[in-house]
């Protein structure tokens, strides 16, 4: 069980006397338990917001003993009672061999005084004066910069399969809910990934008290959790994914690279065990509008595994290590939900300012090389789909060999690609009419146009015949969307020009067949 691995990190933290353990957990009540078996004799309070401060290991009535006595008695129920207690208790060594654990203190430790206070106990940890270790246990991390040195962050591993089925099948021997076996096990094993030991039992309870059994539904309740956990968590997005591979028009040497990917995700034990080699992902850059996000989507619903954005913006935070935190935290998460798809979007924005100097530069390049390492050393089934529009401004190390495993250039459609996307987003609109409209006049006539583009003028064109109260739509009607709109390469010619260029040079793929 993997959760053996998180104790066997804390009881070593603690023997090495890391002044400060900053564990990243909402769930107390585990860490509480862990913490008092690895802690054995030595004596641990704890302060928290609703009891004050409390000695943990002398329980009465169930109930841990606040610890009046100490501390000159002066609980008064406020966060006073935690500075009076790291101030006062290092002074008169009350703390002295003892463990401090202190809930929630991540808005506390915005204040330039807790912070001193806690610098100054942890400078007599170190020097040897002081035999004490804080743990804070909080769901948020904020580390200040003045505490860095003199912490170490502990997350909570995700449970890995087995673990899961054995909580699952534990939880049905306590209700009394007969077993579960096979395909639907497997099912819900894989949906529970991702998800605390608590978090599956809450929801295993919540389904059983709504409706009395576990079955297929269940499934649908844990992806509805697990999307409103990622969203809280506010890193990832859970994208619902509709649109598949039938929905993209051209762009035939990319669809079918991705076909065979998925012949490899579909069943990559069969593909290990043949020799082959786990893909890493791809990167998608080209020109806007062209399809590039709608490759994200569909490569998910092609795989048949859930779709996750990682919106690098929202990576960074305040404080140090934080945006370090959040990229690491995206990634486990990613990987314990795997397989999954990986969305970056945006890659050249995520990235920009590498090298460069200055706190946020810094931050990034940070992140880079973290993304980059994470990349080469992979092995989960997390295929990334990262997308950019200018190659030119993402770092060079990013296209080496070992990240992606193929890099694709998407252009402005040719004709035969643009008829496709006029008969797709025709027929899905309004299928009686695509044979009422000459496709090829539309094509003749919409060169330069993105697919996005094609996608406005074809709404256009139905809303201008909708209002005019025709019957149907015909060519007409998305000629003249057509004839209203300037296309993306005459807005920004010169750009797509040198992008191609660019391309071309660097000996991408095209994701064209035909150039
Ligand atoms: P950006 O760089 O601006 O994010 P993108 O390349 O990711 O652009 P998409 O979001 O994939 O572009 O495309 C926008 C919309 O245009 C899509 O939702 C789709 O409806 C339409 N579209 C673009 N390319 C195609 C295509 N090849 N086939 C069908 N529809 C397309």
């Amino acid at each position: 069980m993997r959760v053996e691995k998180f104790e066997v990190k804390l009881r070593e933290y603690i023997d090495a006397q890391i002044p400060i353990i900053y564990i990243d957990s909402f769930d107390d009540n585990k860490m509480d338990d862990m913490i008092l078996e690895v802690t054995g004799s030595r004596k641990v309070w704890e302060w928290n917001e609703m009891d004050g401060l409390m000695n943990r290991k002398k329980v009465e009535k169930g109930k841990a003993v606040p610890v009046h006595e100490t501390i000159n008695g002066k609980d008064d129920g406020s966060v006073k009672t935690l500075y009076d207690v790291i101030r006062d208790g290092v002074r008169q060594e009350e703390l002295d061999r003892k463990i401090l654990i202190v809930k929630d203190i991540h808005p506390y430790l915005e204040d330039p005084k807790l912070v001193a206070l806690l610098k100054n106990a942890c400078l007599r940890i170190e020097e040897g004066r002081l035999e004490t270790t804080f743990i804070f246990i909080s769901p948020i991390v904020s580390i200040p910069k003045e505490l860095e040195k003199y912490m170490v962050l502990l997350q909570e591993d995700f449970l890995d399969e087995d673990t899961i089925r054995e909580i699952i099948c534990g939880f049905l021997e306590e209700t009394n809910l007969g077993s579960l076996y096979g395909k639907l096990l497997d099912e819900i094993v894989v949906a529970f990934k991702g998800l605390s030991k608590l978090e599956i039992e809450t929801i295993l309870a919540l389904d059983v008290s709504a409706r009395g059994k576990i079955d297929r539904e269940t499934v649908r309740l844990i992806v509805e959790q697990k999307q409103q956990m990622i969203r809280k968590a506010g890193i990832l997005e859970m994208i619902p994914v509709s649109e598949g591979m039938e929905d993209i028009g051209g762009l035939e040497n990319l669809k079918e690279w991705l076909g065979r990917k998925s012949v490899i995700l579909k069943d990559m034990a069969k593909a290990g065990r043949y020799g082959v080699e786990l893909p890493k992902g791809v990167l998608i850059a080209g020109v806007p509008g062209c399809g590039k996000s709608l490759n994200a989507k569909a490569s998910a619903k092609l795989f048949e595994v859930p779709l996750l954005k990682l919106d690098m913006g929202r990576l960074m935070g305040k404080y140090v290590g934080e945006s370090e935190t959040n990229l690491r935290q995206a990634i486990s998460l990613a990987e314990a939900i795997s397989p999954c798809v990986l969305w970056v979007d945006e890659l050249e924005k995520a990235f920009a300012g590498i090298g460069g100097t200055g706190g946020g530069a810094e931050v990034t390049t940070r992140l880079f090389g973290q993304f980059l390492t994470w990349m080469q050393e992979k092995k989960s089934a997390v295929f990334v789909v990262a997308t950019a529009n200018d190659i030119m401004k993402l770092p060079p190390e990013l296209m080496r060999k070992g990240r992606f495993d193929e890099i694709f250039y998407v252009k402005l459609p040719t004709a035969a690609e643009r008829k496709k996307i006029f008969e797709i987003h025709i027929k899905k609109r309004r299928p009686d009419d695509l044979n009422k409209v000459d496709v090829n006049r539309l094509v003749s006539e919409s060169n330069g146009y993105s697919g996005a583009d094609i996608e406005g003028v074809v709404k256009d064109g139905i809303e201008n015949a909708y209002v005019k109260g025709k019957p149907c739509v015909d060519t007409s009607d998305i000629l003249g969307a057509i004839r209203a709109t300037h296309s993306l390469n005459e807005v920004m010619k010169d750009d797509i020009a040198k992008l191609e260029k660019e391309y071309k040079e660097r000996k991408f793929k095209c994701a064209s067949r035909d150039k």
